[in-house]
């Protein structure tokens, strides 16, 4: 079965007690357990819950992965992810990751004695360099945030595996529909759900999903005793999002790939990030790993002026911070996403003062086009 229609028929699309055509939301903390010495297959809904169980189940699915994992927002699931680590440990992380990963590693992991290396991920060389004898993981995001820079996955897990080097992805650009790591041979993809998966700009959550049986039983047991499990009401919302996660992303970058040729045509756009137009430097790197270039590009416009005009007057576009809902988004990185970060350190990965971000949604193109003109365009 191919992929659109795996999202619609998984065996996790009926409710197995009744066979209704939609999983119900179990709104329950708890479960009347048989007898004395028979317990049922549920327990506590901190360690199952129905509903959850059936998204994770395919989340997993489309990720290609055994188990998945949902949480209560991208970051708890980074977060508990991250506790598979111990003081001592190093991990080498992509530059520009999110912004609150870089937060959580250089504040909070760092003080639990787990370190952390940024680089430069597009040059595989780079990550080669800073493993060091005690690094457990390799962190990557790509196309990374907001500059929409490329990694060669396949190249980083090969390394990580000859070194026995767990390789992670944030996957929440691409989806599992434009790209699958686990196939690349990564061996944890997160996302925050908030975003594409879900798509409607509604519900905060996260995932973890693995292939490898023991380091699934690892996750499982972190996900439990640690608690940040995403609740039934949100994950029913996130398995009806994820039904029209291909139309939403076939739409979406359709339209993304012609906004952002139309603003590398434009005078005061200064530079444009998106791996869908071929002078993007790692065109073919991401072509050869991901299915499309998705629906997220930022661009750089020539005054600040001009940057704080476009982000107060758009109409078509939401200015708020987050991607990957039905309605276009425009962000601020360097006010928004890259505020964690020192202005240093943001100045130095190229998110300058007039950089935005734009998420694509469903409006019409042309419209979308037609607004951006009016506002980047005006006298
Ligand atoms: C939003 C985002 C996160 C954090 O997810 P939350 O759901 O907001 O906690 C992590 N990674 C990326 C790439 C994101 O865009």
């Amino acid at each position: 079965m191919k992929f659109g229609t795996r999202i619609i028929h998984n065996g996790h699309e009926v409710d197995p007690s009744t066979r209704a055509v939609g999983v119900p939301i179990y709104q329950v903390s708890t479960y009347d357990q048989e007898s004395f010495d028979r317990f049922g297959r549920y327990d506590y809904a901190r360690s199952d819950n129905p509903t959850r169980e059936a998204l994770e189940k395919t989340v997993a699915l489309l990720e290609n992965g055994t188990r998945g994992f949902a949480f209560a927002s991208g970051m708890a699931a980074i977060s508990t992810t991250l506790l598979l680590f111990s003081p001592g440990d190093h991990l080498v992380v992509a530059e520009d990751v999110y912004g609150g990963t870089y937060r959580v590693l250089t504040s909070l992991f760092a003080r639990l004695g787990i370190e952390a290396t940024f680089v430069d991920a597009t040059d595989l060389d780079n990550i080669r360099q800073a493993i060091r004898p005690n690094t457990r993981a390799i962190y990557l995001e790509t196309p990374s945030n907001p500059l929409l820079k490329i990694t060669d996955l396949a190249g980083a897990a090969g390394m990580a595996k000859e070194r026995g080097i767990v390789t992670i992805v944030d996957n929440t650009f691409m989806t599992p529909y434009l790209q699958r790591p686990l196939e690349l041979g990564c061996d944890i993809v997160l996302h925050s759900g908030t975003k594409f998966l879900n798509g409607h700009s509604d519900v905060i959550c996260g995932f973890a999903v693995v292939k490898e049986r023991e380091l699934g039983s690892r996750i499982r047991f972190l996900q439990n005793a640690f608690g940040a499990i995403l609740g039934p009401q949100d994950s029913w919302l996130v398995l009806r999002g994820i039904k029209t996660l291909k139309v939403r992303m076939e739409e979406s970058q359709r339209s993304a790939g012609a906004v952002a040729r139309w603003l590398a045509g434009q005078e005061r756009v200064a530079e444009v990030f998106y791996p869908g137009l071929p002078g993007h430097p790692g065109f073919e790197v991401h072509h050869g790993q991901a299915s499309g270039a998705g629906a997220v590009l930022s661009f750089k416009l020539s005054s600040v002026e001009l940057t704080r005009r476009v982000l107060e007057e758009i109409s078509l576009a939401a200015f708020a911070v987050s991607l990957g809902g039905v309605e276009s988004i425009l962000s601020y990185p360097a006010r928004m996403s890259h505020a964690a970060m020192p202005r240093e350190a943001r100045e130095a990965r190229g998110i300058s003062d007039t950089l935005i971000r734009l998420s694509v949604g469903l409006e019409e193109t042309e419209d979308l086009i037609e607004d951006l003109d009016r506002v980047i365009n005006s006298p």
